[in-house]
């Protein structure tokens, strides 16, 4: 049989995802220390996991309205009406998807035409390029930079902007750089949004994550909540990655359309998903500061002994990603990736994975406990002092 007959052109030319074979080289390492993955290392605080057995114990086991429950819509409305700013109607401007995968996925199919381009900054998540070709749309890439610890940058958009862009993807705090944005440059941007009828998709999965200044929603400014579509789910700030549960905000006609794509293709997210997610907004706010509090010590802890090496590394100023520069050590990312795993069993993930922007630099993930990261850490320090007395001996034959 011709397999690749029944491969769609499109699908055949995706990449597969280089984090994933990555990693399954680590999952045959017992000893190994991952910094790799990217989701927190709290097990779902109790009384979430509780409500969701005590839905279950109720028998709570059907199918919900394709928009989510109406209780956790109210409860997401009041809180993006505290936490982002814009107040949302529960019935017409919100649904509930499966994950904040679910929601970009399927707001890009509602909204992209063939050939239509998207502008979104990168280094950035590694399903973004994917998902806009996936939806058969151009990916444009604005690259972000160290120098200034890889915010926002409304003057590198406006520069990459060309005929034919309909959206503008944001993500901050940004997954792989901990780069935020703050309101003046927003500002600029939703000008900028403004004056070339741009559709904003601004995924703030990690905004409850924020250690440096206030997180700001582009949604929250003046005239973006009609043309912003504000996602952002439990899977990060909750510790509640395999809830699979997130949720759009954003104008009636948007939400609408993207509900056309989600009736057909996922009916609704899981019930019991749900049920643990309206405890969540309505008592596991105290649990988010808790783990919050943990994630900024050990970023804290992890910058420091970064730059104590020798690998320079900016201060993320949200998420929980380092993202150092390795260039010092004379290795590009891959190959300091491949060997640090190999030789002192410390996983880490190659910038590159995250976009060409992402070269020469690593992403070292701090959801990992502080012992882990005081030994993986330690771990590094000696594969860089062994890299130096490598480049000395082959300097002096
Ligand atoms: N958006 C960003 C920026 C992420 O980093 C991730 C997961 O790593 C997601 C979305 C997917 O989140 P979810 O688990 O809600 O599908």
């Amino acid at each position: 049989m011709n397999s690749e007959k029944f491969i769609a052109n499109h699908v055949a030319k995706l990449p597969r995802s280089g984090i994933r074979d990555f990693f399954a080289i680590v999952s045959e390492m017992p000893q190994a220390i991952s910094l790799g993955i990217g989701e927190p290392d709290f097990v779902t605080p109790w009384k979430i996991r509780e409500a969701s057995i005590f839905a279950l114990e109720k028998g709570k086991t059907s199918y919900t309205d394709n928009r989510g429950l109406i209780s956790l819509r109210k409860e997401i409305s009041t809180y993006c009406s505290s936490f982002f700013g814009p107040d949302y109607d529960p019935v017409s401007e919100i649904l509930v998807t499966v994950g904040v995968s679910e929601a970009i996925d399927i707001a890009l199919r509602a909204v992209l035409n063939p050939g239509d381009k998207v502008l979104y900054h990168e280094p950035c998540y590694v399903s973004y390029s994917p998902s806009v070709s996936l939806a058969f749309g151009e990916a444009i890439p604005v690259g972000t930079n160290p120098e200034n610890e890889f915010s926002l940058d409304p003057e590198a958009f406006e520069n990459a902007w060309e005929p034919g862009c309909k959206i503008l993807m944001l993500n901050f705090p940004t997954n792989p750089t901990g780069g935020t944005a703050d309101r003046e440059k927003l500002e600029r941007l939703a000008k900028f949004a403004k004056d070339k009828d741009l559709l904003v998709i601004s995924d703030e999965i990690y905004a409850e994550l924020t250690y440096e200044g206030e997180h700001v929603s582009i949604a929250s400014l003046p005239g973006m909540k009609e043309r912003t579509l504000l996602l952002h789910g439990f899977s990060k700030g909750f510790a509640m990655t395999g809830f699979r549960v997130g949720f759009a905000c954003g104008p009636n006609w948007l939400i609408e359309s993207m509900m056309k794509i989600h009736q057909y293709c996922m009916m609704c997210a899981p019930i019991l998903s749900q049920e643990a997610a309206v405890e969540a907004l309505t008592n596991g706010l105290d649990e988010v500061c808790r783990m919050r509090e943990q994630y900024h010590k050990r970023r804290d802890f992890v910058v420091r002994r970064f730059n104590d090496i020798g690998l320079s590394c900016h201060l993320p100023r949200g998420s929980f990603y380092a993202f150092p520069n390795i260039e010092s050590t004379g290795l590009n990312e891959t190959d300091f990736c491949h060997r640090l795993l190999r030789e002192q069993e410390v996983a880490v993930v190659p910038g590159i994975a995250f976009g060409q922007h992402g070269a020469n630099h690593v992403r070292a993930s701090f959801s990992t406990s502080y012992e882990k990261l005081v030994m993986a850490t330690d771990r590094i320090e000696k594969f860089i002092t062994c890299l130096d007395l490598e480049n000395k001996k082959s300097q002096a034959i």
